[in-house]
């Protein structure tokens, strides 16, 4: 157990300028505003001060962004945007024991004091008192982010910029796929969003036998062939592909890996579920919808499991060992970067679907 030793002196702080610029939401409505002279956060005695060099926009940033019903349910206006980065650390609380000034880091967004039941019990990640980072505290689309020396995540040096930008994203594609126990078994991915994507190269080199994918759009489909899919299916063009993929398999796959949050997908990824599967589930429907609880789930025997995050720290440990192997494919998935003064750009990239993974340089 690591002990805190308080040094003498307060935070170090020296040559951090008194305000930054920062992507806000300023107004409870769509977009956000590039603040000029926001102020640098201040870390408290376990925190550490972070200079952000790249940022991920997440799927959760464009919901913030569009203000959305869930958006404006749950976003504080006034709030820095943005909670998938990397940086230097530049400054330590005066308690902090374990980093150094000028570390590359990364960090866990979810943050949780560590005192609930889950929390204490290894899964702080579904943690009761828990807070995000750029959507109930301030974030990371901003020139310096504050974190707790717990959320810290060093990483590792030969991992590039702008893929330790979007370790968070990674994380749920890992958590999910690690979940549902894919080696040497047959997966269904639904959705081949940003995370989809991801969660294809991540099946592949966790040793899945064969990858099957649905989703809408034909340039995302023929990524997730050349990332390791076998079968990538349309359904705009109907669901004979379900047929299809019982008789490639032992009557529907091992292992369903649902991203799309779609109901009409959620229905047939378990329609194309082998009696006894596994149903991992990441995407999330925008409201309650009916499902076939009886034919789906209960008579078929099958174990459903819902993904929340990433686990603290099991699934940053198991996402590292993959990037070190050097088996992800994540280059053609992060399609732009861009300076954080174009983040209209960025976010327009993401609507109009001609860009995945968007990453803002600081
Ligand atoms: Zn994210």
């Amino acid at each position: 157990m690591t002990t805190f030793a308080p040094r003498a002196s307060t935070s170090v702080t020296v040559g951090i300028p008194g305000t930054m610029r920062a992507l806000v939401k300023h107004h409870a409505g769509p977009e956000l505003r590039l603040d000029a002279a926001r102020p640098v956060p201040t870390p408290g005695p376990r925190d550490v001060l972070i200079r952000v060099t790249h940022a991920g926009i997440c799927g959760t940033d464009r919901h913030i962004w569009e203000w959305d019903a869930w958006a404006a349910s749950r976003i504080p206006v006034g709030i820095v945007t943005g909670h998938e980065f990397v940086g230097k650390i530049v400054a330590l609380g005066s308690a902090v024991s374990r980093y150094q000034l000028g570390q590359r880091v990364s960090a866990e967004g979810h943050i949780s004091p560590g005192t609930g039941y889950n929390a204490r019990t290894g899964a702080a990640h579904i943690a009761d008192d828990m807070v995000i980072l750029g959507v109930d505290r301030d974030g990371c689309f901003a020139e310096y982010v504050c974190v707790p020396e717990e959320n810290v995540w060093p990483v590792h040096e030969t991992i590039p910029d702008h893929i330790a930008a979007v370790l968070d994203p990674l994380g749920n594609a890992v958590h999910t796929v690690m979940e549902a126990n894919v080696s040497a078994k047959t997966v269904l991915v639904t959705g081949v969003g940003i995370i989809g994507l991801m969660a294809v190269t991540v099946a592949k080199a966790a040793g899945a036998s064969r990858i099957f994918v649905t989703d809408v759009d034909p340039r995302r489909l023929a990524l997730a062939r050349r990332l390791g899919a076998v079968e990538a299916y349309d359904v705009r063009q109907g669901s004979d592909w379900i047929k299809h993929v019982r008789s490639a398999t032992h009557n529907g796959v091992d292992c369903l890996i649902e991203m799309s949050g779609h109901p009409g997908a959620i229905s047939d990824g378990f329609s194309a579920l082998r009696p006894g599967g596994t149903a991992a589930l990441l995407g999330i429907p925008s409201k309650p919808f009916a499902f076939d609880l009886t034919n789906h789930v209960i008579f078929k025997g099958a174990k459903v499991l819902g993904i929340n995050g990433r686990k603290m720290f099991e699934t940053w440990y198991q996402m590292e060992a993959l990037l070190l192997s050097g088996r992800l494919q994540l280059d053609e998935i992060i399609t732009h970067q861009l300076p954080i003064a174009d983040f209209a750009k960025g976010f327009g990239l993401m609507q109009s679907g001609e860009g995945i993974k968007i990453v803002l340089k600081v």
